[in-house]
């Protein structure tokens, strides 16, 4: 039988107190409006927080794994190192479904050999709330099933008039709202509206994958040789943005930096990109992948093809961000669907 959802009904007042309470005793994180577009950010005041259902062009990973952060202290004198392992508690508010999805798998990645403490201590202090969004001309994530979440968030707030359908996700998110905001159980009316919503959303996705998301590693796997990988990489500036605004590319560069003193310094990691050209390049001045070309197929097999032996998991959640943040247009949607298109034929 089909696990029905329960749902709590929040009041757009109860919002407000629900933020204004979090805000006493968190750093809230959440979606507003920067420049006239959405996007994350740290929140002050609850009016601040605007919970849109468009997507962001930045996700919220740089709140779990900020693009600079010092990993040690040093002093070269005494040989003395202390880590850097820090974390406010601080509540990620208004993902939508393919960023929860995204949230899971860098759990899974940072959790994975050797295991990253600063990332995992992070995490355990941060709340999870979700809400509902509508799809763009970029977004796939329905081709790759993570459009929905049924787990990974603490609240889940689904926009129905005057008010919101609250899922709760962990015993955490229940004593929040018990906590800040004043529920109630739903009327029959607000059920149907978000059927009716749920309905709409499903019919607005127009960017499509013309494959199964079990058939992509295979296809990726036959695709080494494929012509697309020149005609993009001949487009590509290699400015890296398609890494920054992904939600699950984490590939990061360690460096120390001494102080004036050239005694005391600081190990800092910083966030890395496989499509800038110093990626790959080692001692000597080898570089592994020279050409931009090689370097764009490196970054599409990441996602649908190498990682997916290790986690048994693609490594898209199909946002669409990189593809939206691209000034030349390649489009990580289109290109799969030319792919599948090519293994086809052949
Ligand atoms: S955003 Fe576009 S141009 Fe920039 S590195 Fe990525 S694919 Fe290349
Ligand atoms: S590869 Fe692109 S579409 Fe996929 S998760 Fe990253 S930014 Fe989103």
């Amino acid at each position: 039988m089909e696990k029905i959802p329960k749902f709590k009904y929040l009041p757009d007042r109860a919002l407000n107190s629900l933020v204004n309470g979090l805000l006493r005793e968190y750093k809230v994180c959440g979606t507003i409006e920067k420049d006239g577009f959405p996007a994350f950010g740290e929140v002050s005041a609850a009016d601040e927080l605007k919970l849109t259902q468009s997507p962001t062009h930045l996700s919220a990973k740089g709140f779990l794994f900020p693009q600079r952060e010092v990993l040690l202290r040093f002093d070269m004198r005494t040989s003395a190192h202390v880590p850097v392992i820090e974390a406010e508690r601080q509540v990620l508010f208004g993902l939508h479904p393919c960023d929860i999805r995204a949230l899971a798998l860098m759990d899974r990645i940072f959790a994975h050999g050797v295991p990253d403490p600063n990332y995992l201590f992070r995490r355990e202090h941060t709340i999870v709330i979700g809400a509902d969004c509508m799809p763009d001309e970029y977004c796939f994530c329905e081709s790759l099933g993570t459009d929905d979440v049924d787990e990974g968030f603490d609240l889940f707030l689904h926009r129905t008039g005057g008010g919101y359908l609250v899922r709760v996700g962990s015993e955490r998110g229940s004593a929040l709202l018990e906590k800040y905001a004043r529920t109630r159980e739903p009327g029959k009316a607000a059920l149907k509206e978000l059927d009716a919503a749920n309905e709409r959303r499903r019919l607005a996705f127009r960017a499509k994958l013309d494959a199964a998301p079990e058939e992509l590693p295979a296809i990726y796997a036959k695709s080494d040789e494929s012509r697309v990988w020149e005609r993009i990489g001949a487009i590509c500036t290699g400015c890296g943005s398609c890494n920054n605004v992904c939600p699950t590319c984490y590939c990061f560069d360690v460096k120390d930096e001494v102080g004036a003193s050239l005694a005391e310094g600081e190990r800092v990691r910083t966030w890395d990109g496989c499509t800038l050209e110093d990626f790959a390049k080692v001692a000597g001045g080898h570089n592994f992948r020279k050409t931009r070309a090689e370097r764009l197929r490196h970054r599409f097999n990441r996602k649908f093809r190498y990682l997916s032996d290790t986690f048994d998991s693609l490594f898209c959640v199909g946002c669409g961000r990189c593809s939206r943040s691209c000034l030349v247009k390649i489009n990580i949607a289109d290109v799969t669907n030319e792919l599948i298109r090519e293994n086809a034929g052949a």
